[in-house]
């Protein structure tokens, strides 16, 4: 495609590309109101990484490719990650998933182990405990620097506020709005000539959001954690085990995971659920694949943007799902 292009050339479609993405992300991350749909949004966003990787002096510390997620919000006091927040690689087929198993291989000898998660599409949160209380809830925000949501996120209940074991741990998650509830609200906004939100990760971000905690109290929130990045007394050495010593402390998190031996078994787990997707009660854009062991995923590393040791394979948009599957799935 890009094969007679010149620099020149590149260089005004990159910019045209970061204009078009920056506003888009503006909408998404700071208004909660997008304009166009995410696999719009990730054809852009693929075609600038296309460009960036064809003519790498195009490459800028502000492109959206080296950059996590948004701003924060005036009016919040910000929370600085020591650790922080990364997004993810992503996968749009099972060719991509088939590249990051070669990509791991080539890192680490011998067998892998994946687990599978759903990936949630929510508003994504960091909770610490102090002795087994919740002290600090905080937004992503742009990776480094979130907002302090703790009000809002007390009022959310499946998130403990003691744990049932007084350890110091910090662990993040999605915080998201199930189906019910979103179409509840929309009719509810609706009826009261208020705008409608476009999907329910953005009614979850614009409920926490809010610097009034009462209206977060209202619109039935829920949370599924999956990081533990600060570990205190647990002491889990892989993913799985973490996940089950969260459950023991109280902390909701997904049950649908799955430990995969193999790539082509994580291949059968994401089919499976183009087909599950539409019968949860909470929405979900694709699946994450994590490497299980935390020696491996150490081994591996992380790049600006995100961890070598996961992916996130995304489903194709809903209106164009069958015909999409038929030609990319099977490969
Ligand atoms: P991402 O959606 O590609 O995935 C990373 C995120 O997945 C993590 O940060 C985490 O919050 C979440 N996640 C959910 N379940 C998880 C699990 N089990 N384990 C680990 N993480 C899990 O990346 P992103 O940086 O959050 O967002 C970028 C995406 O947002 C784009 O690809 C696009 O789809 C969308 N977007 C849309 C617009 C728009 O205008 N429509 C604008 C900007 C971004």
């Amino acid at each position: 495609m890009t094969e007679k292009y010149s620099f020149d050339q590149a260089k005004e479609e990159v910019f045209q590309l970061r204009t078009k993405l920056e506003q888009y992300s503006y909408e998404y991350y700071v208004k909660d109101n997008p304009s166009i749909e995410d696999h719009e949004y990730d054809k852009l966003y693929h075609r600038l990484v296309e460009l960036e990787t064809e003519f790498p002096d195009l490459v800028t510390g502000d492109s959206p490719t080296q950059r996590v997620g948004g701003t924060v919000l005036p009016g919040f006091t910000k929370v600085v990650h020591e650790i922080p927040m990364l997004s993810l690689g992503n996968a749009f087929n099972k060719n991509d998933l088939l590249d990051f198993d070669q990509r791991i291989k080539k890192l680490v000898e011998g067998e892998v182990e994946y687990i599978c998660e759903l990936k949630i599409d929510g508003l994504a949160v960091s909770l610490k405990y102090e002795e087994g209380k919740l002290v600090q809830a905080a937004t992503r925000g742009d990776g480094t620097v979130g907002e302090d949501i703790t009000q809002n996120i007390r009022t959310v209940k499946s998130v403990p506020l003691r744990l049932k074991k007084p350890y110091s741990i910090e662990v993040r998650g999605e915080c998201y709005m199930p189906k019910s509830s979103f179409l509840k609200l929309n009719k509810e906004r609706e009826e009261n000539g208020e705008d409608v939100f476009a999907n329910p990760r953005n009614a979850a971000a614009g409920s926490l959001r809010q610097l009034d905690p009462k209206i977060a109290a209202k619109r039935n929130l829920s949370t599924f954690l999956y990081t533990v990045t600060d570990f205190g007394e647990l002491t889990a050495t892989s993913q799985e085990e973490a996940l089950n010593q969260l459950d023991e402390l109280g902390i909701k998190t997904n049950h649908e995971r799955k430990l995969c031996q193999s790539i082509e078994e994580v291949c059968q787990y994401v089919e499976a659920f183009h087909e599950k997707r539409s019968e949860l009660p909470y929405e979900i854009d694709g699946i994450v694949i994590k490497v299980n062991r935390f020696s491996t995923q150490e081994k591996l590393g992380f790049t600006v943007k995100a961890p070598r040791w996961a992916i996130a394979y995304k489903f194709p948009a809903e209106e164009a799902q069958t015909i999409v599957r038929e030609i990319e799935w099977t490969v």
